[in-house]
């Protein structure tokens, strides 16, 4: 398994095996997230989703799902 620099904690880590989502955001997550940090992130998207009440096959939810993404994996622009 390759190995990544975790922008969320700082270490180095192992690299998603593939793209977690589609798209451009997916590419980011596996050039940038190690597997730890992604695990923490799903558990936390469970209690964001439960919370905000949103739907993850709704546009407009996923969206802001994808920004909360982004502010806790302090995911960088490529
Ligand atoms: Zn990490």
């Amino acid at each position: 398994m390759s190995q990544v620099t975790c922008v969320k904690c700082g270490r180095v880590g192992d690299r998603l095996a593939s793209p977690p989502l589609g798209g451009q955001l997916g590419g980011l997550v596996q050039a940038q997230i190690c597997v730890e940090c992604w695990k923490e992130w799903l558990a936390m998207s469970i209690r964001i989703v439960n919370h905000y009440g949103l739907q993850p096959s709704d546009p407009a939810d996923r969206k802001q799902i994808h920004a909360f993404m982004r502010d806790f994996l302090n995911l960088r622009e490529a």
